[in-house]
């Protein structure tokens, strides 16, 4: 997005008068990446440092490695009610979305040629799924209503019986609305069809069962739960048939092909436990912020509304449309007051195409656009809500008083 110069300019001098010299930082965008948690840095050290075996060593440096490896599966297990060998780790929540796609229409593709996922993926899930239909697979997108719900009856109605997956993700990365995977995966499991969840935002924030919530295959990110990115890990219920995805050496019981990243799976697992035992102080720490928040916002500032549904949302999303406002000028000037923020999904900045995500609930293309996410986390206190409810009315008054489609008068312009 091309900014007028007179923006640029108004912007930095926001800047200049929100004083010299030290400006508070603010990270609020903890859907994109997390920092890595102090003790998972402490955890991990001795495999960059003397514990630097290959794991599928036989001698001392090799075993204490394996040891490791294993420890850490059983954190990551114990997280979501599974069995450690229930669990193979990936280089990332992306491997593991692509590995459950590929891998169970690779197993199964001869028994039937059709997925169900929905409209509002990562696109990891999403260009997976394009990619399947390039080979001969048929996809259905199923909508979601105005909160970003998928309906458990637009699920059962699309179920063929050439349907071999279904894959609906935990809770949304944009929106942050959770979906009612349990009730979804009892309807794939009483006709025969195989469910994955892409809960890589879901894990650590609230709780997830595996066994409660009946699903064959689920997916987590290390770097969205302060572990370091370049980690994940897929869950696959025993029994499950899929084809491995990576092919090459016997790691993860030939399932995973690859000398595995003995830092980043030690790392992974102790973020799991460190997430397990927190989860419900944290969990409580997000809603308390993002309630406040939210009312903040939706009371200081007119012509916005919050995306996602009220009370099924992840504890640290809050997702807002403003009117008569561009997404990337809002995120340019919260840069420049020191807060990091984001508009749709990271990986859709720098496009000009609004977030997909926004469009299947139904916002127009101007409001689309004008969107703002704010995704908290641990490190975040209520002093930091307090910054950002002091600066962002007035950043919003500012681009609208400079936008042309802004009805003058009508909103309060200083
Ligand atoms: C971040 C994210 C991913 C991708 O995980 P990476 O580890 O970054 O590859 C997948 N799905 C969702 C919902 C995410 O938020």
């Amino acid at each position: 997005m091309v900014l007028a110069t007179e923006v640029v300019d108004e912007l930095y001098r926001i800047r200049s008068e929100r004083g010299k010299g030290f400006m508070r930082r603010v990270y609020l965008d903890h859907a994109a990446t997390t920092a890595v948690h102090p003790q998972v840095l402490q955890t991990m050290l001795p495999y960059l440092q003397d514990q630097f075996g290959n794991p599928s060593s036989i001698y001392s440096w090799g075993r204490e490695a394996k040891a490791a490896i294993e420890n850490a599966r059983a954190q990551v297990a114990a997280l979501i009610n599974a069995d450690p060998a229930e669990i193979i780790f990936t280089g990332s929540g992306t491997e593991a979305d692509n590995t459950a796609l590929v891998g169970v229409a690779s197993a199964l593709g001869h028994k039937g040629r059709h997925i169900i996922t929905s409209k509002i993926e990562h696109h990891a899930i999403l260009h997976t799924a394009e990619d399947l239909e390039q080979k001969g697979f048929q996809v259905t997108y199923l909508p979601v209503d105005g909160d970003g719900l998928v309906d458990p009856e637009d699920l059962k109605k699309a179920l063929t019986p050439e349907t071999i997956l279904v894959s609906i993700m935990f809770a949304n990365n944009e929106i942050g609305t959770i979906e009612p995977i349990g009730q979804l995966a009892q309807i794939a499991k009483e006709h025969g069809v195989l469910f994955h969840t892409d809960a890589v935002q879901a894990v650590g924030n609230v709780p997830v069962d595996v066994k409660e919530l009946g699903v064959d295959l689920l997916s987590l990110s290390g770097h969205k739960i302060y572990a370091p990115k370049g980690v994940g890990a897929l869950y696959v219920r025993r029994g499950t048939k899929i084809k491995p995805f990576i092919h090459g050496g016997a790691q993860e019981r030939k399932f995973r092909a690859g000398t595995e990243n003995v830092p980043g799976i030690v790392g992974l697992g102790k973020a799991a436990e460190l997430a397990r035992l927190e989860l419900p102080e944290r969990r409580a720490h997000l809603i308390e912020l993002r309630d406040y928040l939210i009312e903040g916002v939706l009371g200081s500032i007119d012509h916005v509304r919050l995306n996602g549904h009220r009370t099924c949302r992840l504890p640290g999303n809050a997702n807002f449309s403003f009117e008569f406002v561009e997404g990337e000028s809002l995120l340019l000037s919260l840069d420049l007051a020191g807060i990091a923020a984001s508009s749709g999904s990271a990986c859709t900045s720098g496009s000009l195409e609004p977030s997909h995500v926004l469009l299947a609930i139904g916002l127009p293309h101007e409001i689309a656009h004008g969107s703002l996410r704010l995704t908290l986390g641990r490190e975040n206190t209520k002093e930091d809500i307090d910054y950002v409810l002091s600066v962002l009315p007035d950043i919003v008054n500012r681009l609208r008083a400079m936008s042309p489609l802004a009805p003058k008068g009508g909103l309060s312009c200083v």
